[in-house]
C-alpha cells in the first residue's frame, strides 16, 4: 500500500524575472509529444489520466510547467514523486505529493505549475477528478517543462504603461493586430531594450487556432502561460502568425524576449501557431507564409538585417522547433524575403481599406 505525503504549498505568487528559456520537454519513457489520451470514466473515477514516470531528470529545477488542453475543466492536477520504500523486507515505490496551480481558460486550454521545495529527479503527473460532467476525458499536453524561477514574494499587479514607441511605427503597410486589440496584459517588470540585429522562426507547438477568436484567446492563454506560469516578464515572441495570416504583437520589437536560450538580445521571435511537425503536422497556409514573408520583408529593411541572421529555432537550439514542415520551406522564405523571389507567395490580404490594399499591392510589386 501506497502511503501519500501531501505537500500544501502556498498560493501562487507572483513570479517573474530572468527566467531561462528551456525549450526542451521532459521526457515520459518513448511517449511522443503532444502526449494525448482519451478514456472512458464514470463519476467514481478517482485519476483521469497519468503519465509514465519520467526519465531521469539531471537538470536543476524548482518548477514544472506542464499546458495542453482538456475537454472538461473539473479537475485537479498533481505532481507525484516516487521514492522507494523498504519495509520488513519488501520495498515498494511510495509518492509525494505535489499540487498544482492550474489555469483554465476557454475550451479547455490550460496550464498548471508545481513548484518543487525539494530536490527531486524524476515525477509523473496525474490529474484528478474534481467532478467531471463528461463520461469521458480527453486530454492533450503540449509541453512539460522543468524550469528555475526566481521566487518573488509578494503578490503584485504590474502598473507599467505599456511604451508604444517600443512597437513597430503605426504607420506599417500591413495590418499587425497590437497589443492593445487582443488585450494583452502589462509586462510584469520594465523591459530591457535591444536593438533588431536577427530574427528566429519558431513554431508555437501547441494548439492550432483555426479562426480569429480562437487564435485571440490562444495568444491571450500564451501570455498567461509565460507570465504566471513560467514567470517571464512577458509573452516570449515578438510576433505570433495564424493559419488565416494574422498577425499578432507579441512583446515590442524594440525589447529583448524569450524564445531561444541565452540567444535572446538582438532577437526578433516569430512564432506561427500551430504544431508543424510529425506527427501532428499541422497544415502550413499559403496565408501564414505571405504573412511571415510580409513582415519579415519589413523588419530586415526597418532595422537593416541580412540574410545570415535570419534562422530557424533549430539552427540555434537543439530542438525540433520550428517543425520539419517549417524547415523544409526555411529556403524558399528566405528567397522570398531576401532575395525578391516572391514566385510562391501571392499575397491574398484581407484587408477592408482599399487605399491600403493598393499600397500595399504597390510595395510588393516593388520587392
Ligand atoms: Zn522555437
Amino acid at each position: 500500500m501506497a502511503r501519500f505525503l501531501f505537500f500544501l504549498f502556498s498560493f501562487l505568487s507572483v513570479l517573474s524575472l530572468k527566467a531561462y528559456d528551456n525549450t526542451e520537454n521532459v521526457k515520459f519513457g518513448s511517449t511522443v509529444y503532444p502526449i494525448y489520451s482519451l478514456s472512458k470514466i464514470d463519476s467514481k473515477s478517482f485519476i483521469l489520466y497519468e503519465t509514465p514516470i519520467s526519465d531521469k531528470i539531471s537538470v536543476k529545477f524548482n518548477a514544472v510547467v506542464m499546458q495542453g488542453k482538456i475537454n472538461d475543466s473539473n479537475v485537479k492536477f498533481e505532481l507525484w514523486v516516487p521514492s522507494e520504500v523498504k519495509k520488513d523486507g519488501e520495498s515498494y515505490i511510495d509518492y509525494s505529493i505535489i499540487k498544482g496551480n492550474s489555469r483554465i481558460f476557454h475550451g479547455g486550454r490550460f496550464w498548471v505549475r508545481f513548484d518543487i521545495k525539494s530536490k527531486i529527479d524524476s515525477f509523473k503527473i496525474v490529474v484528478i477528478n474534481n467532478g467531471v460532467k463528461s463520461d469521458k476525458f480527453e486530454i492533450k499536453i503540449y509541453e512539460v517543462q522543468t524550469i528555475t524561477i526566481p521566487v518573488k514574494k509578494s503578490l503584485e499587479v504590474s502598473s507599467i504603461i505599456e511604451d508604444k514607441s517600443l512597437s513597430l511605427p503605426e504607420d506599417i503597410p500591413f495590418k499587425v493586430i497590437r497589443r492593445g486589440e487582443w488585450k494583452a496584459n502589462p509586462p510584469k517588470e520594465n523591459y530591457i531594450t535591444h536593438t533588431p540585429m536577427k530574427i528566429t522562426i519558431h513554431h508555437t507547438a501547441g494548439h492550432y487556432p483555426e479562426n480569429y477568436e480562437d487564435s485571440f484567446e490562444e495568444i491571450q492563454f500564451i501570455q498567461d502561460y509565460h507570465q504566471n506560469a513560467k514567470g517571464w516578464i512577458d509573452i516570449g515572441y515578438h510576433f505570433l502568425i495564424d493559419s488565416m495570416g494574422n498577425i499578432f504583437e507579441g512583446r515590442p520589437i524594440l525589447v529583448v524576449g524569450a524564445h531561444v536560450a541565452n540567444k535572446n538580445t538582438n532577437n526578433i521571435g516569430i512564432s506561427l501557431m500551430g504544431n508543424y511537425h510529425p506527427p501532428v503536422s499541422n497544415s502550413l497556409t499559403e496565408k501564414t507564409l505571405n504573412s511571415l514573408v510580409t513582415l519579415v520583408k519589413y523588419i530586415k529593411d526597418k532595422y537593416t538585417i541580412f540574410q545570415n541572421e535570419f534562422y530557424a529555432h533549430r539552427d540555434l537550439s537543439a530542438t525540433d522547433c520550428p517543425g520539419d514542415i517549417i524547415y523544409a520551406r526555411i529556403p524558399e522564405i528566405k528567397n522570398a524575403i531576401f532575395q525578391n523571389d516572391i514566385r510562391s507567395f501571392k499575397v491574398d490580404f484581407d484587408i477592408s481599406d482599399e487605399d491600403l490594399k493598393k499600397q500595399i499591392s504597390e510595395q510588393i510589386l516593388n520587392w
